[in-house]
C-alpha cells in the first residue's frame, strides 16, 4: 500500500520536476506563472495537468494550439513514479528514504536538462554538495567522513578525467560526480561511476554501432551518473555483496 502511495506522489512530483527541467536552464522561476504551454505560452488547465492521464487523454497535444506535448512530459511523470515506489519499497518511510527521494528527485532533474541542453546547472550542483554533508551529519547513522571522502574524491577523479581527457568531461561533471560523493559516500561512489561508465559505454557503443550518433556527437554523461546512482543507492548493498562472493 505504501509502495502504491510513494509511486502516486512520485507522479505528482514528476509533474513539479518537468517544470524544473523546462525552466532551470532558461533561467526562469519554478514557481511562478503556473505551468503554461512551452508552444502557444497558454496557461494549462488543473484538469489538463493530470500526471500521465493528460497526456493520454489529450494524445500528446495541447488543448488550446494543438501542438505537440513533448514525450519527455510523461516519461519524466513515469520514472518518478517508478523511482519513488523503488525507494519506499527499498527503505520504508523514514528519514533514508525522505533524503533520497529528494535525492532521485535533483539526479532526474539534472539528468534529463543534461539530455537535453549538454549542462549541469550549478543552482543545482553546487549547493548538492554542502546539503549531502550536512544530511551526512544529521542521519542517524553517521557517515560524515565517508560523505566528505566522496566529495573529494568524486570531484579529484573527475577532475583528474577532465584534465587527461582535454574537455571530454566538463566541469559540470565535476560537480556532479562531488555532489554524489557526498550524499552517497565514497564506497557507492565508486559503484556508481562503475555502473556510470558500464552503462555509458554500452549506449554510446551502440549508438555508433546503429549510425544514430557520430564520433564527433558528444554524448552526456549526467545521465548516467545520475542513474549510476539511483542503482548503487537502492541495490548497492546486494551488488557489493555479490562481487564480494568473488572475492573470497
Ligand atoms: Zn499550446
Amino acid at each position: 500500500m505504501s509502495i502504491f502511495l510513494a509511486a502516486l506522489l512520485g507522479l505528482i512530483v514528476g509533474s513539479f520536476l518537468n517544470v524544473c527541467i523546462y525552466r532551470i536552464p532558461r533561467r526562469e522561476n519554478i514557481v511562478f506563472p503556473p505551468s503554461h504551454c512551452p508552444n502557444c505560452r497558454q496557461p494549462i488547465k488543473p484538469y489538463d495537468n493530470i500526471p500521465l492521464l493528460s497526456y493520454l487523454l489529450l494524445r500528446g497535444r495541447c488543448r488550446g494550439c494543438g501542438g505537440r506535448i513533448p514525450v519527455r512530459y510523461p516519461v519524466v511523470e513515469a520514472a518518478t513514479g517508478v523511482g519513488f515506489a523503488a525507494i519506499v519499497g527499498r527503505y520504508g518511510i523514514n528519514s533514508s528514504s525522505l533524503l533520497y527521494l529528494i535525492f532521485f528527485s535533483v539526479l532526474l532533474v539534472l539528468a534529463f536538462i543534461d539530455l537535453e541542453h549538454q549542462i549541469l546547472p550549478d543552482v543545482i550542483t553546487l549547493p548538492g554538495i554542502p546539503l549531502g554533508l550536512l544530511l551526512g551529519l544529521l542521519l542517524p547513522q553517521a557517515r560524515f567522513l565517508s560523505s566528505a571522502l566522496g566529495l573529494l574524491l568524486g570531484g579529484m577523479l573527475f577532475y583528474l578525467v577532465a584534465f587527461l581527457s582535454r574537455g571530454g568531461m566538463g566541469g559540470g561533471d565535476i560537480k556532479l560526480a562531488a555532489m554524489i560523493g557526498s550524499f552517497l559516500g565514497w564506497q557507492r561512489l565508486l559503484l556508481t561511476i562503475f555502473l556510470a561508465t558500464f552503462f555509458g559505454s554500452l549506449i554510446g557503443l551502440s549508438l555508433l554501432a546503429t549510425g544514430l550518433k557520430s564520433r564527433k556527437d558528444p554524448i552526456p554523461f549526467g545521465p548516467f551518473l545520475s542513474l549510476g546512482a539511483f542503482l548503487s543507492f537502492i541495490w548497492g548493498d546486494s551488488l557489493i555483496g555479490w562481487y564480494a562472493t568473488f572475492l573470497r
